[in-house]
């Protein structure tokens, strides 16, 4: 307490004459008297948190990240509009739960609420707006539907959640090929605008044939080919990541995993190819984080530890 009032009582000369005699001894008090202000205004927080990005727009992934400042034996629960999010320890007493966002989410006040770590928090985030590329589409007839198994099963790779994180660091690139088309473009078919459609992945052009890695470490959890019902999507591999994080690469010409290897970043998994339904050879890559597809984009660049 005492260099507390001593800072604060120093005239503005007494304070450089102060200065000359100590730098390191002032600089440390002043920090202290900042430090005291700041517990002073705050009120006591049972639990440290961080949301990133702190600007998040639409498709981005938001990281919540807890740090309880009181032991307790609850485990933290996260909800974002009314969905209630899996919690996973990170390292350094550390908690973190993944909230996807998508272009059919409201831009907007979103509302994070915490809970199960002393006093229950809301947080208030504002989910930017984004506008995604357009495309218009004629078509006639129904199209090829694709059918109940591929659905069935690429539902289930969505819902996955393990509890082990096997990802480490930002995601590799899974093809070498330009993007040929992003993550969100939206649709108009014959001129209506298709209200629950946006590109779920991102395209990636290539020869028929060249390679494609997996982008992350993981579990091969799902191999769909196009003689087992994998009609639309084609020649497919889906890939666990951990802690309700997953892949999908589909219109495969080749695949060399099988259900149940584990992959590392950078492995072959198959070949570029146009099964399914494709216009040309392309890798489809899909990324899902709690059942919903996200922005691959983030995860490539910046990455989520
Ligand atoms: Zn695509």
């Amino acid at each position: 307490m005492t260099p507390l009032f001593k800072v604060r009582s120093l005239s503005v000369t007494a304070a450089f004459r102060k200065l000359r005699q100590g730098r390191q001894m002032l600089l440390g008090a002043g920090l202290g008297a900042i430090a005291l202000l700041i517990l002073l205004i705050a009120p006591a927080q049972a639990t440290d948190l961080q949301i990133a990005p702190t600007n998040p727009r639409l498709g981005d992934t938001i990281a919540v990240v807890l740090r309880p400042t009181v032991p307790g034996e609850v485990a933290p629960t996260v909800t974002m509009d009314g969905t209630a999010y899996p919690v996973f320890p990170l390292s350094g007493n550390r908690y973190r739960a993944l909230l996807p966002t998508t272009p059919l989410d409201r831009p907007g006040r979103k509302v994070i609420q915490v809970s199960g770590m002393g006093e229950p928090r809301n947080v208030a985030i504002t989910l930017r707006d984004r506008s995604f590329p357009v495309q218009r589409i004629r078509v006639r007839g129904g199209g090829s539907g694709g059918t109940e198994y591929e659905f069935s099963r690429v539902d289930a790779l969505k819902q996955i959640v393990s509890p082990e994180k096997y990802w480490r660091g930002a995601f590799a690139r899974p093809a070498s090929g330009r993007v040929s088309s992003e993550y969100g473009v939206r649709r108009y078919y014959n001129g209506v605008f298709a209200e629950n459609y946006y590109h779920r992945g991102v395209d990636y052009a290539g020869g028929q044939g060249s390679p494609v890695v997996a982008p992350a470490a993981g579990r091969v959890v799902l191999v769909g080919r196009v003689e087992d019902g994998f009609v639309l999507h084609g020649n497919s591999v889906g890939i666990d990541h951990g802690q309700g994080v997953s892949s999908i690469f589909i219109h495969l010409s080749r695949i060399d995993v099988r259900e149940g290897d584990f992959v590392q970043p950078g492995q072959r998994i198959g070949a570029i190819g146009a099964t399914g339904s494709a216009t040309g050879p392309n890798l489809h890559w899909g990324l899902f984080v709690n059942g919903k597809s996200v922005d691959p984009v983030p995860w490539r660049n910046q990455g989520f530890e």
